[in-house]
């Protein structure tokens, strides 16, 4: 609650916890009332955003994912779509964008926006927010996402859910569903939030679904001018590249994931000469990484990598829901194990039941006579 001109309103960050109505000395205020008002603050807020993160002038995929599943969204709530592209040089990009479904796109290019900031990123994002109102934004769950959309949500007095494997609207109530892995990925949980606006959300890569390309596509480009003062706390004087195990695993198309079920580190040998054959590479479960067997740069799921390739062969891999989250947008996925009962039939396309060092040299034998 806020006053403005004597008269109390009710403010951006308000959550119906009902204090006000008790503070209130001469009794003025009734919670239905500060529910309505609430209500009316919602109505205004209008549309689907993407944050449209870029890194060297590069769209990562993701964009394009959020793009995609955001135009599904926009369209079951009838609003437009926007893009919102921060950096230094990046104009260019907002034909990218537009082709890939945006109808709206605001850039801010500013050389004091050259290198990812969070102060001024989020500054710049939340102030964009404030003006236009929209009802939902969307961000990778990448790292730069991490790190700066957690701030515009506290700037915009509003919820966030991190790290959503699906996204649907309630179309009577107007309300983003979020889902995501809860409890330690023991179950999925779906939020909602219902008071405040916009309704955000970070999505990990490769879990949603690119949208159609319209190749030449036009919309609305809106120029968005950095304050003549506005300047970050920190400054970035150097950027120096990690070096250390790089795996391909969120772009590659085929990937051979080993598991416990490999019964030992030497069982990897196994899964890269099939990932070898195939053209893919490794991956492994947490179970096998937290063996030592492999590296953690393999490691899919929840708190490894999320993939959507094209294959997916799993040897040994029972498929915890922590698993699966990462996985389960592979479009095709095979799974050996012993165990008919284990979960990762239950998405597996083929699933074979047998002693993955039986099935898994008899597949690569095949494959072998199959290429001649
Ligand atoms: C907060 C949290 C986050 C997590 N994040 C992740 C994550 O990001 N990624 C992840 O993978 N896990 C994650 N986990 C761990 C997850 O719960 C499982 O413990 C893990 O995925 C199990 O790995 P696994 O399938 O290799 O091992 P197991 O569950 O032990 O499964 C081994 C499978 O191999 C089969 N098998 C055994 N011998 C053979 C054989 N000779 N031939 C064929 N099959 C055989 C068995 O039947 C069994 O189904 C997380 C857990 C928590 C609590």
């Amino acid at each position: 609650m806020s006053l403005v001109d004597d008269k109390a309103q009710v403010s951006e960050a308000c959550t119906l916890c009902g204090t006000c109505l008790e503070v209130c000395p001469e009794g003025a205020l009734s919670l239905e009332e500060v529910a309505r008002a609430v209500d009316e603050r919602a109505a205004f807020s209008r549309g689907v955003w993407v944050f449209a993160e870029q890194r060297d002038g590069l769209l990562p995929e993701v964009v394009a994912e959020l793009l995609g599943q955001g135009g599904r969204l926009a369209a079951d709530l009838g609003v437009e779509l926007s893009a919102v592209l921060l950096g230094h040089e990046v104009a260019g990009l907002a034909g990218e964008l537009f082709a890939l479904g945006a109808e709206t796109v605001y850039v801010a290019d500013d050389p004091r926006l050259q290198y990812f900031n969070d102060d001024i990123y989020a500054e710049v994002l939340a102030r964009l927010i404030a003006e236009h109102k929209p009802e939902v934004l969307l961000a990778g769950a990448t790292a730069l996402g991490r790190s700066l959309i957690p701030r515009v949500a506290t700037a915009a007095a509003t919820g966030l859910t991190a790290d959503c494997t699906g996204l649907a609207i309630d179309k009577q109530r107007r309300l983003l569903l979020q889902t995501r892995p809860a409890f330690g990925g023991n179950i999925m949980a779906t939020i909602i939030c219902p008071l405040a606006r916009p309704q955000m959300a970070t999505v990990q890569p490769r879990v949603m679904k690119k949208g159609q390309r319209q190749e030449g596509a036009a919309g609305r480009l809106v120029t968005v001018e950095l304050a003549p003062d506005q300047a970050a706390a920190t400054q970035v004087l150097e950027v120096v590249r990690a070096v250390g195990e790089q795996v391909n695993l969120s772009a590659a198309e085929v990937v051979v994931v080993g598991g416990r079920g490999l019964g030992g580190p030497e069982g990897f040998d196994l899964v890269r000469e099939m990932a070898e054959a195939l053209g893919g590479v490794v991956g492994a479960t947490r179970g096998a990484v937290d063996l030592g067997w492999i590296g953690h740069a393999h490691q899919v799921g929840q708190t490894g990598r999320t993939i959507g390739p094209k294959l997916y062969i799993g040897l040994g891999v029972s498929g915890a829901v922590q698993h699966l989250v990462g996985m389960q947008s592979s479009e095709v996925i095979v799974a050996v194990n012993t165990d008919a009962c284990a979960p990762i039939f239950q998405v597996a396309t083929y699933g074979i039941v047998g002693d993955l060092h039986e099935v898994a040299p008899a597949m690569l034998a095949r494959l072998k006579e199959l290429r001649g």
